[in-house]
């Protein structure tokens, strides 16, 4: 158990960090972050700050050597400068590997009952035109990584447009177009002793590839998937070791809950935990990474709409506090820029 006072080390500097600062201050412990040069808006929170290359062996040392426990809040993190402070870090490196690699990730999914969207490794052209012609179109053409928020992904709606692309310069792979009913995510918190919890699943609506709302009640689609989708979120923590918050996001279709992919981490579909929920993901990860008993989970709200703030000046957003039922949070990032989060609102209603 890390005892009040302790310091915990978070790897990454965005918003997610930020958040989790947040919590960790109000549980008596104080944060550093470590993350290269960028807009790293944890930075203001954290009582101190590393703003060097992931590469950088001596600083990751000097880091490590200040903290009692180390998370991370951004899962592309590079795994072989973590080696060295692997004893500190409250969940093992596999879980960032895996989740870094869409084929591996998806493998892993598939090996414990999961059931992704229907995919292929695509090397080369001849080898996209054949997936395309054994999965159909359309589909999605992805990189394996560095893709998040839509980015590194291209929809292929006839042979013809695949025919007529070019091959990014990085591995891909290629997903068959799932019809959906809806989406939803399964957030859960497992802790040291794999005792695990979740929170209520939220249905999520994705504008151009970003999370654009997450709702509750999600509806009876979403709830009918739910305990199936929960059981595979719970398999996957259980095999990795998982100490802290896991994500993993569905398709509720007709066949029944589609595997799209996972975030070893807090999620963006999860915010609304921190008013709707009786512990926040936050909190709830900072309790599970320092050896705490996991709080309550549940739901606390009657209905509850998170919306995100993406590309709009921050400028004008305390005009939504005008609705009592509104809880903003800007995450204090510099410029605003198509496709960038800058905050996100809550909106609740109590029984
Ligand atoms: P991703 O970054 O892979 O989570 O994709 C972002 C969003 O794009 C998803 O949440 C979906 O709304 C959409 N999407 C991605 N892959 C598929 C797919 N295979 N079929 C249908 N929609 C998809």
């Amino acid at each position: 158990m890390i005892a009040p006072g302790g310091t915990i080390g978070i790897l990454g500097g965005g918003q997610l960090g930020r958040m989790m600062a947040i919590a960790a201050a109000q549980l008596g412990y104080r944060c550093i972050g470590y993350a290269p040069q960028g807009d790293n808006v944890a930075e203001e929170v954290c009582a101190d700050f590393f703003t060097n290359k992931w590469e950088d062996a001596q600083a990751m040392a000097a880091f490590a050597q200040k903290c009692d426990v180390i998370t991370w809040e951004f899962e592309n993190v590079p795994v072989p400068p973590l080696q060295p402070i692997a004893s500190l870090l409250a969940t093992q490196p596999h879980a960032l590997e895996t989740a870094q690699d869409r084929l591996a990730e998806k493998r892993f999914v598939e090996e414990r009952g999961g059931q992704p969207a229907a995919y292929a490794q695509i090397d080369t052209m001849s080898g996209l035109l054949a997936a395309v012609d054994r999965l159909g179109a359309p589909g999605i053409l992805k990189t394996r990584r560095d893709g998040y928020d839509g980015k590194g992904q291209w929809r292929i709606d006839t042979v013809r447009d695949a025919e007529g692309m070019r091959l990014p310069d990085m591995p891909t792979i290629y997903e068959g177009f799932v019809e959906f009913d809806a989406e939803f995510s399964v957030i859960l918190v497992r802790g040291r002793d794999g005792e695990i919890r979740y929170w209520d699943s939220s249905r999520n609506i994705h504008e151009g590839g970003i999370l654009a709302t997450s709702s509750l009640p999600a509806g009876p689609v979403v709830e009918a998937q739910v305990e199936e989708a929960r059981a595979l979120a719970a398999r996957i923590a259980n095999a990795l070791g998982y100490v802290g918050v896991l994500t993993l996001e569905f398709f509720a279709t007709k066949e029944g809950p589609v595997f799209n992919e996972m975030a070893p981490r807090v999620h963006n579909s999860g915010h609304w935990t921190i008013e709707g929920a009786a512990t926040s993901q936050f909190e709830s990860h900072i309790r599970a990474i320092c050896g705490l008993p996991l709080g309550d989970t549940s739901t606390i709200a009657k209905t509850v709409e998170m919306t995100n703030i993406i590309g709009k000046d921050a400028a004008s957003a305390h005009e939504c506090l005008s609705d009592p039922a509104a809880h903003l949070h800007l995450y204090g990032k510099a410029k605003a820029r198509a496709g960038r989060k800058m905050g996100h609102v809550t909106r609740i209603t109590y029984e």
